[in-house]
């Protein structure tokens, strides 16, 4: 009797350690493109693969069950996470809040879609929450008081977390901090409709607004960047500064003055250990520079302490995030 218990508990250990290798699939489903991969133990199996976002929700919906099947041929996956643009209900896995890149993908049930048509359990979420999630999990971070994971890309998301777990506010929408008021003045209109959000400012797009503006009336003897405008790209004008163009580097300074303005309030609503910073934008962002702004601009007991990190998992912290998620939950519930 003894023995036929412990062979039986020994099926289920072994059973638990089979499911516990099992992939989760991470999608990331970005306004133009989706990207998808296999996640076991933080990493992507093979290369994400990556198709264009269709028009529509239904259409986008199809688009993600064929990934599934797709996927499913190669790999026994134990489940979905799905990162999204967008506020979203993440018990009944909505989206509740629209985005400018996904027009009518609002009031979309995904996760009861998705279940219904592949039969696997589907964790869908935030894409700025899911990669910050990924983030703090991977850099073993989940034992810290709170980590702010800013994705500075086109636009600026984020996600907060506490204690390793996300923090999502009353609404689901804690960590929208790319439209934090950031001036007073009216000055920069931003996608969402409100004006002086900091991403106006601190994204890439805000970037390349204040490229605009401090080469409006410059001429090109006085920089060759004068004659990219109207739009003048963010690599042109860092490679520039690097080479010492005094125009090109007023216009970086000013950018990381502007992240810094964001980061700065963080600090002080959060006290944060530290934050991550991730995105296209990443790259372009000189750590020391900033780190010294911020600790100009902060109180000095929350200034020195915060470390400002750059991403561990570049652009498949989506992917990963969200199908870990996924698999956290399968083993919680
Ligand atoms: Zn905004």
């Amino acid at each position: 009797m003894t023995s036929a218990k412990s062979a039986d508990s020994q099926n289920r250990d072994i059973d638990q350690m089979l499911k516990d290798k099992m992939p989760a699939l991470g999608i990331d489903l970005g306004g133009t493109k989706i990207g998808c991969a296999p996640v076991a133990d933080f990493k992507v199996i093979g290369e994400p693969s990556k198709v264009p976002t269709p028009k529509g929700a239904e259409n986008i919906i199809n688009t993600l069950v064929g990934l599934i099947e797709e996927a499913r041929k190669k790999h026994i996956l134990r489940g979905v996470g799905i990162a999204t643009a967008g506020i979203v209900d993440t018990e009944t896995g909505e989206v509740i809040g629209s985005t400018g890149n996904l027009p009518g993908w609002a009031g979309t049930h995904i996760k009861k879609e998705i279940e219904t048509r592949t039969g696997l359990p589907v964790h869908v979420d935030n894409d700025a929450n899911a990669a910050a999630y990924g983030e703090v999990k991977a850099l073993g971070l989940s034992d810290k008081t709170c980590v702010v994971a800013v994705t500075l890309g086109t636009g600026i998301g984020g996600g907060i977390i506490m204690k390793g777990q996300l923090f999502r506010g009353a609404h689901y929408a804690a960590g929208e901090i790319g439209h934090m008021r950031s001036n007073l003045n009216n000055h920069r209109l931003c996608t969402c409709g409100l004006f002086d959000c900091w991403e106006s400012y601190g994204s890439g797009r805000g970037f390349r607004a204040t490229a605009k503006e401090l080469l409006t009336n410059v001429t090109v003897d006085q920089t060759p960047l004068a004659a990219l405008l109207p739009d003048p790209p963010v690599d042109k004008v860092c490679a520039a500064a690097q080479e010492g163009d005094i125009i090109a580097k007023r216009i970086v300074d000013a950018w990381h003055e502007h992240v810094c303005a964001g980061i700065v309030t963080l600090a002080h609503t959060l006290d944060p250990d530290c934050f991550i910073i991730s995105g296209g934008m990443a790259k372009f962002v000189d750590y020391d520079f900033l780190k010294e702004l911020v600790i100009d601009k902060c109180l000095p007991r929350v200034g020195e302490r915060l470390d400002i990190h750059r991403s561990s998992l570049g652009d498949d912290a989506g992917i990963i995030g969200a199908a870990q998620i996924a698999l956290d939950n399968l083993v919680a519930g």
